[in-house]
């Protein structure tokens, strides 16, 4: 087959700032899912765009173009709205666990497409994936039977859902080309709308363990994400949360899980109930049922019921006990006073050595490793309380993970007020 354009002349028109057409955004996109345009050739246009942008119209087309890479799900046949949350990733953030099945309780279907972690944020389906016999992976057939019976479906995205995406994540993961606002909306998008969901709302987080530690840009981002949901008729909204310091009191697979199901129980960290209720909120809206009260389906049990069919459904066990990790150490405040800042990035760093998350794709995770918060930033403490605990298969990982916190907490006079900002920073769309 002869191709229309030169990989080349695209890069090279990027290159130097020109605006792609949308015939060249088409054929790159198509063309290197068919391996016709190399690797090197889309790295360098990936770092065209990350040094150059994309206007709107250009990410519009080549958000696009990576759906039509693959396969669109259509879920028309359910007979009731559909709702998804996205989160661009945080230290502690395990909102989708309780989030899902929670919306769900309350009327709308929720088909969650979920990934796994990298670095130091962790992935929804590698928490799951520690209650003994969950499955992740799931046909459309599969889904659709239980976005049907159980009303709420986290799985993992299939092969064909925007393939070009998976391709170029991939490599832009390797060549220092995925901070781009274009890059990393179409990204997103792409699988959210080929996913099929008619409401979407993301959680764009900022600050120390976000991707975006610039609330400017995460809220350009945010922007630019809207714009593009809306564009292909889903409902969006983003709300932009703060991602200084860990959510909840957890940060790795098995301990997240089991904080989720204290949510769902009625009970858990204030702030992981406050996040979860702010975006179920926002999710009924956009699917039409603003009326129903999501507080309600946590305390009166309905939310924990759609958790446990849920589960079940896929094979879990939700009575199962979950693993725990076979040692444990404890780190301790260095001072009387107040315990004013806790770092989210370090606590990140600290359970992804402690195993938690995985360097490269192949890597395992380890189900119990992880660290938990004895007290969050606004705390009185007293020198020598137990501030962290640190769990890990192998104790050799301890000195490893003390060094990611070694400038992790801040520990102030009696007295003294911490900045906590709020936890909804803004909300956009
Ligand atoms: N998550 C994605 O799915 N894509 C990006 O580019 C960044 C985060």
């Amino acid at each position: 087959m002869t191709e229309p354009f030169a990989a080349v002349d695209v890069i090279r028109a990027k290159r130097d700032k020109q605006v792609l057409t949308p015939e060249q955004i088409d054929w790159v996109v198509d063309a290197y899912t068919r391996g016709v345009v190399a690797d090197e050739q889309m790295a360098a246009l990936a770092m065209a765009i990350l040094l150059n942008g994309m206007d709107r119209a250009e990410v519009a087309r080549w958000t696009r173009a990576m759906i039509d890479t693959g396969r669109r799900l259509d879920w028309s046949s359910l007979g009731r709205p559909t709702a998804d949350k996205h989160s661009t990733g945080g230290v502690g953030d395990k909102i989708t666990l309780p989030l899902a099945p929670l919306v769900a309780a309350c009327g709308a279907a929720v088909p969650q497409l979920s990934g796994r972690g990298l670095g130091h944020t962790g992935g929804t389906l590698d928490k799951l994936e520690s209650i003994p016999g969950w499955r992740a992976s799931l046909g459309p057939t599969q889904m659709l039977t239980q976005l049907r019976e159980v009303g709420a479906v986290i799985c993992a995205a299939g092969e064909d859902l925007a393939p070009a995406d998976r391709k170029l994540y991939a490599l832009r993961d390797v060549t220092g080309t995925v901070e781009s606002v274009p890059l990393i909306a179409s990204s997103i998008m792409s699988k959210k709308i080929a996913e099929g969901t008619s409401a979407l709302v993301l959680d764009v987080k900022v600050g120390s363990g976000a991707f975006m530690k610039d609330r400017m840009i995460a809220r350009l981002l945010a922007e630019t994400m809207v714009e593009l949901g809306t564009d292909s008729r889903v409902r969006t909204v983003a709300l932009l949360t703060d991602m200084s310091t860990p959510l909840g009191l957890t940060a790795g697979n098995a301990l997240e899980v089991a904080e989720s199901i204290e949510v769902l129980a009625g009970g858990g960290p204030p702030d992981v109930v406050e996040l979860t209720l702010a975006l179920a909120r926002e999710m009924l809206d956009a699917a039409g049922l603003a009326d129903a009260d999501p507080g309600q389906a946590l305390r009166d049990g309905s939310a924990m019921d759609v958790w446990r069919r849920m589960i079940s459904a896929q094979g879990g066990d939700p009575d199962a006990p979950l693993p725990a990790a076979a040692e444990s150490d404890i780190v301790l405040a260095p001072a009387d006073g107040v315990l004013v800042r806790i770092d989210a990035l370090a606590v990140g760093v600290a359970a992804w050595r402690l195993g938690a998350g995985r360097s490269r794709k192949e890597d395992e995770v380890s189900a119990g490793a992880g660290v938990e918060l004895h007290a969050k930033p606004g705390a009185a403490v007293r020198a020598g309380q137990p501030l962290l605990t640190l769990h890990a298969d192998d104790p050799l990982r301890f000195e490893w993970a003390r060094a990611a916190l070694a400038e992790a907490v801040t520990v102030a006079p009696a007295g003294a007020r911490p900045e906590v900002l709020p936890l909804v920073l803004e909300r956009v769309g």
